[in-house]
C-alpha cells in the first residue's frame, strides 16, 4: 500500500475499507461484495476501489437499494452534468431538479402533511439541520429555554458533533467530548433485551413511555424542544418497536408540546415494505430526515422535511429574527436532485414495495429459519432490514466473551462463503438491496446457514479449550 492511503484516517466502521486494505498488487475482483457470479468490483495495486459495481451487491451500509449498475441513474446524472452542473440554492434562487424533487418528496410523504423540504449532502447535516429549525422554532416562538433534545440510547443519527451526539452509541460520544449537554437519552426499545421477568410488549412499552414522561418532568417541560428517533433502529442493531410503543411514545411528546422528529436515512422509501417508516409505524412526525434510498447512493444527498406547523411559524417569524441563515454550498445539488429525482421514478416504474413485499417473506422466514441455532439469541427483522444477535444459551444476558469475537469470525465465515454483512460486535445487520430476485435470496439465506454452522463449531471448539 503506498504512503498516500495512510492519509486517509480509516473509519473503523467500514469493513469494506478494511478488507481491501490488505490487497497488494494488481487489480482484482472484491469478490467478497457479491451475491452472485459477477464481479462486483475491482480494487487496484494499492487497495482502491477503482471500478463500478456490477451486480446487486450488498454494501452493509443500508443505501446501495437499486444494486450497483443502474443504467437510467447514471444517464440522469450525466444528463444533468450536461445541462447544468451545478447552481446554488441561496437567496430565493433554485434549480429544476431541485424544485421538482422538493415537490415530489412532499407528495410521496403522507402520515402527516408536510410543507417544505431542505436539502443537505447527507443524513448527518439534516439531522444537524434538524436540531437549528427546532431552535429556530422556539426562538421565533419565544421560547428561548425549550432546547433540549431527548434520543434514545442506541440509536444512531450520524457522525457531526450534533448527530453524533444524538447518537446512543457510547463509541461515536468516547474521546470526543460527546454528547452535548443539551441532548438527553432515553431507552432503547429493545423489547428481547430490557424486558423484565413477564412483562409483555404492551407492557414494556408502557414503562418506557413513563420513564421519557419522568425525564422530561425532571428536566422541565418548557426546556424540552424535541425527540429524535428512527422507526427502526438500525446501526444499533436493527431493533423494532415494540407492540403500542410508538402511540405511547407520541403521546407523551404531544401532551408536552415537544417535536416529532422521525429519521428516516434508513428505513425511508421501502426498506420496511411501506414508503417510510411513519407509514408502518403510525408515526406522525413534525420533521423527517431523509437520505440513503433517497438517490440509492449514486449521488450524496439528504434532505428535511418540515411540516407547516413548524415552517409556517419560521416563515412568519423571520421578519423578526432575519433571515434563516442556513445551507450548504451544495444543497440541493442539480446533480444529486436529478439523480434522486430518478431513483424515486424507478421505485414508481418498478412497483419497488410490492417488490420488496414480494421478496422480504422468504429473506425473513429464511434468516429467522435459523433462530433455533444454540449460539443465536434472536433474529429480528422487518422488510428487507434483519438483525442476529449471538448470545449463548438463548439469553439475552449470558453474552459470549468479548475476547471470542463471535460476530466478528460470523462475518468473517459470511465473507468466505461470498457476502457482506455488517458486524458490531455480537450483532450482525443485514440490508440487501430492494432489486434482488427470490434465487438470490435463497442464495442469501444459504450463505448465512452455511456462515452460522462454521459459527456454532466455532463456539463449541472455543468452549472445550
Ligand atoms: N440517521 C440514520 C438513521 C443513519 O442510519 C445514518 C447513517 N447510517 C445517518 C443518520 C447519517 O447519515 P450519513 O452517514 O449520510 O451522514
Amino acid at each position: 500500500m503506498k504512503n498516500h492511503l495512510h492519509h486517509i484516517i480509516k473509519s473503523s466502521i467500514s469493513a469494506t475499507s478494511s478488507k481491501i486494505g490488505s490487497c497488494s498488487r494488481n487489480t482484482r475482483t472484491l469478490s467478497a461484495v457479491r451475491w452472485n457470479s459477477t464481479n462486483v468490483a475491482t480494487v487496484d495495486d494499492e487497495g482502491l476501489v477503482v471500478q463500478s459495481f456490477r451486480s446487486k451487491s450488498h454494501i452493509p451500509i443500508f443505501n446501495l437499494c437499486l444494486g450497483g449498475n443502474e443504467p437510467r441513474l447514471i444517464a440522469a446524472a450525466t444528463k444533468q452534468l450536461n445541462t447544468l452542473p451545478f447552481y446554488h440554492s441561496f437567496w430565493n434562487r433554485t434549480t429544476k431538479p431541485s424544485l421538482d424533487l422538493a415537490r415530489e418528496l412532499l407528495g410521496m410523504f403522507t402520515s402527516n402533511e408536510m410543507a417544505k423540504v431542505f436539502f443537505t449532502n447527507s443524513g448527518s447535516d439534516a439531522n444537524d439541520t434538524q436540531v437549528k429549525l427546532v431552535w429556530y422554532y422556539n426562538n421565533a416562538l419565544g421560547r428561548p429555554n425549550k432546547k433540549k433534545i431527548i434520543a434514545r440510547t442506541k440509536s444512531y443519527h450520524g457522525s457531526t458533533l450534533i448527530s453524533a451526539s444524538l447518537s446512543g452509541l457510547p463509541a461515536l460520544h468516547q474521546h470526543f467530548d460527546l454528547p452535548t449537554p443539551f441532548v438527553l437519552h432515553t431507552d432503547c426499545p429493545h423489547y428481547w433485551r430490557y424486558h423484565l421477568p413477564g412483562e409483555t410488549e404492551e407492557e414494556f412499552s408502557t414503562r418506557l413511555a413513563t420513564n421519557l414522561e419522568n425525564l422530561i418532568l425532571k428536566e422541565g417541560p418548557e426546556t424540552i424542544a424535541a425527540f429524535i428517533a428512527e422507526p427502526v433502529m438500525g446501526a444499533g442493531g436493527v431493533i423494532l418497536p415494540p407492540k403500542t410503543y410508538f402511540e405511547k411514545i407520541q403521546a407523551v411528546v404531544k401532551k408536552y408540546d415537544i417535536l416529532f422528529i422521525a429519521d428516516e436515512v434508513i428505513c425511508g422509501f421501502g426498506r420496511l415494505g411501506t414508503m417510510f417508516g411513519c407509514d408502518k409505524y403510525d408515526i406522525k412526525p413534525d420533521l423527517v430526515t431523509i437520505a440513503k434510498a433517497l438517490s440509492s447512493a449514486y449521488m450524496p444527498i439528504g434532505a428535511v422535511l418540515v411540516s407547516p406547523k413548524v415552517a409556517d411559524v419560521i416563515y412568519s417569524q423571520s421578519n423578526k429574527l432575519g433571515t434563516f441563515s442556513h445551507g450548504f454550498t451544495y444543497s440541493g445539488h442539480p446533480v444529486a436532485c436529478a439523480v434522486a429525482l430518478e431513483t424515486l421514478k424507478i421505485y414508481q416504474d418498478r412497483n419497488i414495495l410490492d417488490q420488496v413485499n414480494r421478496i422480504s417473506p422468504t429473506f425473513q422466514d429464511g434468516v429467522k429459519a435459523f433462530s433455533s441455532s444454540p449460539i443465536v439469541g434472536e433474529i429480528r427483522g422487518t422488510g428487507l432490514i434483519s438483525g442476529t444477535e449471538f448470545t449463548d444459551n438463548k439469553s439475552p444476558h449470558e453474552l459470549f466473551p468479548p475476547e471470542w469475537k463471535i460476530g466478528a469470525y460470523f462475518g468473517a465465515q459470511c465473507e468466505k462463503h461470498g457476502m457482506l454483512v455488517r458486524v458490531a460486535g455480537d450483532s450482525i445487520m443485514m440490508s440487501p438491496p430492494f432489486i434482488m430476485t427470490s434465487n438470490e435470496v435463497d442464495e442469501l439465506v444459504s450463505k448465512y446457514g452455511k456462515a452460522l454452522k462454521d459459527t456454532e463449531r466455532k463456539v463449541e471448539e472455543l468452549k472445550h479449550q
